[in-house]
């Protein structure tokens, strides 16, 4: 063993715990950041630790957030009793692009995915089912169009349903499959205003 590269392959495998960074890349990035001027470096992980301690779930929607709640959540213009619930923040950005959506969202931080072992209780479900407490008058599912979001909706309507809260699906407007964060606005308003009760 050479006692000069313990450094180095200590930071190899830190950086190949990123998901889609396997051995090869993660010694690219590596010797890339080695190579880099020592205030870029320390700038960058400043950077990875103030977003780690910084950036937190927000309290009523669990998007990601700085404060405590979101700018969607404490925005007194948006109706509060109009839920759109989505697999990732990801999607959520999509449907704030269209500028058309005036509700608040449930970030659901994934979907039913019983080949991947992800159930009911890894996602965010319970929060949802705990904001129906207050007082709202519809719940749009705006999972994506593959099995897994698919599933995902089934299982919330029928969560839902006995509440007596309205239950919506977006419209199939979204290409079967189709992963909502690379979809059009406009596809993504139509979708929206074509939505069906379940
Ligand atoms: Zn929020």
């Amino acid at each position: 063993m050479d006692s000069y590269s313990g450094y180095i392959n200590k930071l190899i495998a830190e950086l190949s715990i990123l998901p889609g960074i396997g051995n090869k890349s993660a010694g690219r990035l590596a010797y890339h950041i080695i190579n880099m001027p020592k205030d870029a470096v320390e700038r960058l992980a400043n950077t990875m630790v103030d977003a780690r301690e910084n950036i937190k779930y927000c309290k009523q929607c669990f998007t990601l957030t700085d404060k405590e709640l979101c700018p969607v959540c404490s925005d007194t213009s948006r109706n509060q009793k109009v839920i759109m619930v989505v697999e990732n923040t990801r999607d959520m950005s999509a449907y704030e692009r269209t500028h058309k959506y005036q509700g608040v969202y449930h970030v659901l931080h994934g979907a039913i995915n019983p080949s991947l072992g992800i159930g009911p209780s890894d996602i965010r479900l319970t929060e949802l089912i705990k904001r129906l407490q207050s007082d709202v008058d519809e719940v749009i599912i705006a999972t994506n169009s593959s099995i897994e979001g698919e599933t995902t909706a089934m299982y919330i309507s029928k969560l839902i349903k006995p509440t007596g809260v309205k239950v919506t699906r977006i419209a199939s407007g979204v290409p079967v499959g189709g992963e909502l964060e690379y979809i059009d606005e406009i596809t993504l308003s139509r979708a929206l205003d074509a939505r069906v009760e379940l």
